[in-house]
């Protein structure tokens, strides 16, 4: 379980994230919605290690983890999906599925590489291709694939329906509720609020830094506030 308590992080003068409080516990999908430049980005790079929070505290299972290193909190089992996908463009499919294991000691890669093309069987045919000539939807299917090779409890998705066709994220959705079912937690990051509330189990809005409201997806999916300012009316 994560547990996040008054943090607060900015980018020198730039207040970000102003005293947020969120909590996700094990084997839910839980959603933070809000405009642009609401610090949903930023709620994430700090969870993962990549920001320092100037005051607040992250804990995971327990362990305090504000203070240590991106790559040993992916050792722990939570692993970032960012914004823009950030795949190895001038590398296959399947290398860059093996960088995602890159941290891994065990042996089973091989077994986890088989479930992601279950998983995404797009992926499997193209294994050979350069990443780069990928479809964006394609791309998004490998930084997810990329990431569950890292075996996380826990995925961090940046707006994965970012700049893809409606289709296209209907179908990353349904993933993405899949890999929830199979036991991985989920904290999504999305600005499409409608698919978003759709799969979550309970959501946080997000406001300058601040969370506006919380509460069970389904509550949240029917507020007036929630449908005039994120679901178009
Ligand atoms: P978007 O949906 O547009 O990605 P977001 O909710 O993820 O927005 P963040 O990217 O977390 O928002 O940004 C929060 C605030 O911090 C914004 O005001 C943004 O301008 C600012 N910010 C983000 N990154 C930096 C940076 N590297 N330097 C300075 N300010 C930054």
């Amino acid at each position: 379980m994560l547990e996040i308590k008054d943090l607060y992080v900015s980018y020198g003068m730039v207040n970000a994230l102003k005293g947020i409080n969120l909590k996700v516990m094990d084997n839910e999908i839980v959603t933070i919605i809000g405009a642009n430049g609401a610090g949903k980005s930023t709620t994430l790079m700090t969870i993962s290690g990549i920001l320092k929070p100037k005051k607040g505290t992250i804990r995971y299972n327990n362990i305090d983890i504000t203070k240590k290193h991106a790559p040993d909190i992916v050792g722990m089992g939570i692993c970032q999906v960012p914004e823009g996908r950030r795949i190895f463009t001038n590398m296959t499919v399947l290398e860059n599925l093996e960088m995602g294991a890159y941290l891994r000691k065990d042996k089973m890669i091989s077994t986890d590489m088989e479930k992601v093309f279950q998983l995404f069987p797009r992926l499997k045919e193209r294994r050979k291709q350069v990443a780069g000539t990928l479809s964006g939807g394609e791309q998004q299917m490998l930084a997810i694939g990329r990431a569950l090779m890292s075996k996380p409890k826990m995925l961090l998705l940046d707006e994965p329906s970012m700049g893809l066709a409606p289709i296209v994220v209907q179908d990353i959705f349904k993933t993405i509720k899949s890999i929830n079912k199979s036991g991985t937690t989920i904290l999504l990051v999305e600005q499409n609020a409608k698919m978003a509330l759709s799969i979550a189990d309970r959501a946080y809005v997000l406001e300058t830094g601040k969370i506006s409201l919380e509460g069970e997806a389904t509550v949240l999916i029917n507020d007036e506030r929630v449908k005039k300012a994120y679901l178009g009316g």
